[in-house]
């Protein structure tokens, strides 16, 4: 049976907040998508609803057991209001790779991107203009189902929301120092790493943490087997640059495999740049270091699409990259992706997708 998306307006929208200063995930708009899940009906009931708190049981699996997946996403106005979406077919198969790996029933991709592009067609005037700002979408799911035996639930709901957010480097893109964990690991062999699972953050605030108390705004996380070798920076994929070449971890299970990397990827093969994949040392990056062959370090993600990385902490010696300025190809691949998100540079790889109607704007 096909799904019907139903959609209720809401009968008093919201004031807007300040588009100038927006911040990141701090307000949300008039509607929400939501849907339940259940074994007789599969996922049923999807709807366009009036942004509103969900009420739970307090006996909800997921306060106990966790099982919660999410995923993030953009949605972006170019100068002719156009309204794209980047990639957004990425992020569907994604939260079922996350869905498979905690144990949660799959959703349609097709479907749901539809319901998706729906809400953020509704929701259009919510897209902010200024340049660097956005509208964040966070489709995300959890267990519902009231019982405190140790199984996976039986019901679930999967919601999306929206967030206009503030442009990620209002002040430049400065690069950031970063402290290579060697206490806490993020993920290990045969664990979630690589489902974006909302354990897997809870399970690193003490790290970062401690790393801000240091002086540093973000972790690099080691492997969680040996402790030796590189996997992601915070909640970001991580890129090195050295002899002319460009070096990223390979996807080896414990790693999120991040529509940015995977477009960085892309862009630097196309560009005829030598792209390897595979397991890094952080003693090989601390020998290039010390040859003088790290040209430039980033990290890739949807919030800040790329990072450069100015200096790294790792027992005790300071790794200062590209003399804590952006370096030449971070700042290419920068202006290069967002210039493709907002409609600026040609999309070449078919990767946007046009969310609205354009009407001519005076
Ligand atoms: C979401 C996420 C990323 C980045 O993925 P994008 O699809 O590029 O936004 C990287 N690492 C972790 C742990 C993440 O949760």
């Amino acid at each position: 049976m096909a799904l019907q998306l139903d959609v209720v307006l809401t009968k008093q929208k919201k004031e807007k907040p300040d588009f100038g200063r927006l911040g990141f995930g701090q307000h949300f708009t008039d509607h929400m998508f939501i849907m339940d899940y259940n074994p007789e009906k599969g996922w049923y009931d999807p709807r366009i609803v009036p942004y509103a708190p969900v009420t739970l049981d307090p006996a909800a699996m997921v306060f106990h057991y966790g099982q919660a997946v999410f995923e993030g996403l953009k949605a972006y106005r170019t100068k002719d209001n156009r309204i794209l979406l980047f990639r957004p077919e990425k992020n569907m198969q994604r939260m079922n790779i996350s869905n498979d790996r905690m144990s949660i029933p799959p959703v349609d991709e097709a479907f749901l991107l539809d319901a998706l592009k729906k809400l953020v067609e509704i929701e259009q005037d919510w897209v902010p203009t200024a340049p660097g700002t956005s509208l964040y979408i966070r489709p995300f799911i959890f267990s519902t189902e009231p019982y405190l035996g140790v199984r996976a639930s039986q019901t679930y709901k999967l919601l999306i929301i929206l967030s206009p957010v503030g442009a990620y480097y209002a002040g430049g893109m400065t690069p950031v120092k970063i402290h290579v964990e060697n206490k806490f690991v993020r993920a290990v062999r045969g664990g979630t790493g690589n489902a974006k699972t909302a354990g897997n953050y809870a399970a690193s605030l003490k790290a970062q943490n401690e790393a801000k108390d240091l002086g540093y705004e973000q972790v690099l996380w080691m492997d969680g087997v040996e402790g030796k070798y590189i996997e992601e920076v915070g909640a970001m994929n991580v890129f090195f640059k050295i002899k002319g070449e460009v070096w990223t971890p390979a996807l080896n299970g414990s790693i999120l495999d991040g529509v940015t990397r995977n477009s960085v990827i892309h862009l630097l093969r196309d560009w005829g740049i030598p792209v390897q994949e595979k397991r890094i040392a952080m003693e090989e990056i601390y020998q290039a270091h010390l040859n003088g062959e790290l040209e430039e370090a980033f990290g890739t993600g949807t919030a800040a699409v790329i990072s450069p990385i100015g200096e790294l902490n790792w027992n005790g010696n300071q790794l200062c990259i590209h003399e804590k300025s952006v370096g030449e190809l971070t700042m290419k691949l920068y202006e290069t992706l967002t210039g493709i998100q907002y409609g600026e540079v040609e999309d070449k790889y078919g990767w946007t997708v046009q969310v609205n109607e354009t009407v001519a704007s005076s």
